[in-house]
């Protein structure tokens, strides 16, 4: 499907529901332990519409970057190896913010982000997309994205 708005638009709408999500009154901890970036070992991949897929390409690119790796032990490959650090942090997806992390204080229920997803997906819609994909294939194919 043709998108109907660019990838700058897209990226601004995205940001803003991201923003939206960190007013909510829900308690978030998130220390960076980085449990949830161990795709192998928690055995859960997070998926990423187009919108956050060339959010995170971005923030992946601002660095000088110009491809995304697949980690060879399973991890994300946004995850520094040594440090253990998300190196794309502010531009890390939604499911990142609000799904994976039981010490972060676990997944958020459904009816909290519900709406905040359903404009997710609008905006894939909006992209041409078809639906969320995982993560390292969503972030290689938005490398190319401009
Ligand atoms: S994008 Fe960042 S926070 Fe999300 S899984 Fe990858 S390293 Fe972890």
């Amino acid at each position: 499907m043709k998108p109907s708005i660019d990838y700058a638009e897209a990226a601004r709408e995205v940001l803003a529901i991201y923003a939206e999500w960190e007013t909510r009154p829900l308690v978030r901890n998130c220390t960076g332990i980085a449990n949830c970036c161990r795709f192998k070992q928690t055995g859960r991949t997070p998926y990423l519409t187009r919108g956050e897929a060339y959010v995170a390409a971005r923030a992946w690119k601002a660095a000088g970057r110009k491809s995304v790796e697949l980690s060879a032990d399973g991890s994300c490959p946004f995850l520094h190896p040594t440090s253990g650090k998300c190196r794309i942090y502010e531009g890390r997806p939604f499911g990142c913010r609000t799904h994976f992390c039981a010490a972060a204080g676990g997944p958020a229920h459904r009816h909290e982000v519900r709406d905040l997803i359903q404009r997710l997906e609008e905006i894939d819609t909006r992209l041409g997309g078809s639906g969320a994909v995982n993560l390292p294939t969503a972030v290689k194919e938005a490398m190319a994205w401009r």
